[in-house]
């Protein structure tokens, strides 16, 4: 039974929304060449909270443009030294507004205030700090004696972790001596038109970051466009194969973070508490929207009784509701339409033959929810175990020997990421050395950290962000991995 909790909200009155967005383009906002406005919600409570702008290929022009201009008189020809002052301010400002901006990621992902407040915004400042630290050190970063950028970065980003992707994009393509066009999600633009604002309230020169809001036909535009230099995407593997194609053939440099379906093996010798700890993070968190959550539960036979019934008995503590409450575990779905995927392929786990277990949790009557949920008797070729669901949707699989745990782990067109549970330090070593997949937590899930290199293999994508390595990806060099 889960407490009761006197509800804790975190007051809104923090953040300033404006009725509408313009676009952010040579250092100001303005109007599209288009005309046309979307609407952004408030995924908890359908509220509409700004209209944004959508730009059309004119203002894609005009966007690349601006970074090329930006590249070319200043920011390429500044030194390490001044671009670093630049992204120290930025990371400064985010500290300093961090809590706006925490309210307002959650307001417009539907996140809980918790997450967005203790995890993404300290990961966002620790991203521009970071990388300002490499800006006036390039040289020592094992790319040669002077590595040089790129040029003009075309970013597109998805909606899960808006203000973290930007950073996870901006900060290292700011650091190596590139300008950047960024296209956020249309789901979640807020935090990227408040960047937007803190870029010029660090004086960062005009055209150096550039953001246009827009739906999937606005990532099109920009990806394709022949004057830039490079292409960061972060989202669906569908989209993610798209790119790759329109970019094949040019010479723009492409990293591509797409999906997941990672295996998060426990077993019997894992201290079974922080193992359920954990896979409640590794799906939980976030909603389950989370390209590298632990969606396969891979449980060794002679624990998984165990493990399943205090995995449950866990989940129904969990407190789904109002984001902005501190108290709240689970936030809202951040769109009707993932809500619509997530139901239909939970559904599809039921028609195929799996167990479905929810606890009892209210749902409130408007927004977008789907109560944590655990799916058992699955096989290997079910869609549930297959193919990414994106929600709080746990699959759940045993297995008898490590082979076996190997085995069921790889078998996936995903390689993004995976967890091991156990007590022994070479148990972890060699599976860690078996799993085809670019991040291998071991007792613990779904840590980040700038400095450490994220990134997949197979049909999670390729390139590194984060670390010595994700600087590669934003310099004329070869890519390290
Ligand atoms: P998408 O891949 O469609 O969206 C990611 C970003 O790409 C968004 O900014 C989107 O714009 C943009 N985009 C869409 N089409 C194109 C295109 N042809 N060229 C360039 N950019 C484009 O993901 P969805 O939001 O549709 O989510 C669908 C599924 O993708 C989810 O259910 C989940 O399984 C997976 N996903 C994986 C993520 C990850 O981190 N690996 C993140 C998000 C989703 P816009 O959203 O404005 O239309």
């Amino acid at each position: 039974m889960p407490f009761d909790y006197a509800p804790a909200p975190e007051s809104r009155s923090i953040v300033d929304i404006e009725s509408n967005y313009g676009l952010f383009i040579g250092g100001s906002f303005s109007e599209p060449s288009s005309g046309e406005f979307f609407k952004t919600i408030n995924p908890a409570t359908e509220e509409v909270l700004s209209e944004v702008a959508e730009a059309g290929q004119a203002d894609v022009d005009a966007a690349v443009a601006a970074a090329r201009r930006a590249y070319d008189k200043t920011w390429s020809k500044m030194s390490g030294k001044d671009r670093a002052k630049y992204i120290f301010r930025i990371a400064r400002l985010i500290q300093e507004r961090s809590r706006e901006l925490a309210v307002l990621e959650t307001l417009d992902n539907g996140k809980p205030i918790r997450e967005s407040r203790d995890v993404d915004l300290p990961l966002v400042a620790a991203h521009f700090f970071y990388h300002a630290g490499w800006a006036d050190k390039l040289e020592f970063a094992g790319y040669g004696p002077d590595p040089k950028s790129l040029g003009v970065a075309a970013q597109v980003i998805p909606w899960n972790f808006p203000l973290l992707m930007l950073a996870w994009k901006v900060a290292p393509a700011l650091a190596c001596g590139n300008t950047v066009v960024l296209k956020p999600a249309e789901t979640t633009p807020l935090t990227a038109l408040a960047f937007a604002d803190i870029c010029q309230q660090a004086g960062l020169p005009p055209g150096v970051v550039n953001i246009i809001t827009g739906a999937g036909e606005t990532g099109r535009m920009l990806v394709e466009h022949p004057n830039v230099d490079k292409v960061a995407f972060t989202g669906s593997t569908e989209v993610g194969k798209a790119i790759q194609r329109a970019v094949a053939g040019t010479k723009k440099k492409l990293t591509l973070e797409l999906g997941g379906k990672a295996a998060n093996i426990v077993f019997d010798d894992a201290p079974i508490d922080q193992a359920i700890e954990g896979i409640v993070n590794g799906i939980y968190f976030n909603q389950g929207h989370v390209c590298c959550a632990g969606s396969r539960l891979l449980l060794q036979e002679s624990v998984a009784d165990e493990a399943l019934a205090s995995l449950k008995r866990r989940l129904t503590t969990l407190r789904l509701g109002d984001p902005l409450d501190k108290n709240t575990d689970i936030g809202a779905i951040n769109s009707s339409m993932q809500l619509s995927k997530i139901e239909e392929l939970t559904a599809s786990g039921e028609a195929e033959g799996a167990e479905r277990w929810s606890p009892t949790c209210p749902i409130p009557d408007k927004g977008f929810w789907f109560p944590p949920t655990v799916f058992t008797n699955v096989t290997q070729a079910h869609r549930i175990a297959r193919e990414e669901i994106f929600g709080p949707v746990l699959s759940v699989l045993t297995f008898r020997t490590p082979e076996e745990a190997v085995a069921k782990a790889n078998n996936t067109p995903f390689g993004l990421s995976a967890g091991i549970w156990t007590e022994k330090g070479s148990r972890i070593l060699w599976m860690a050395n078996q799993m085809r997949a670019g991040i291998v937590w071991a007792n613990t899930f779904n840590r980040f950290d700038p400095t450490s290199p994220f990134g997949g293999f197979k049909e999670s994508g390729f390139g590194r962000e984060g670390g010595v390595q994700g600087l590669g990806a934003y310099l004329n060099v070869e890519d390290p991995s």
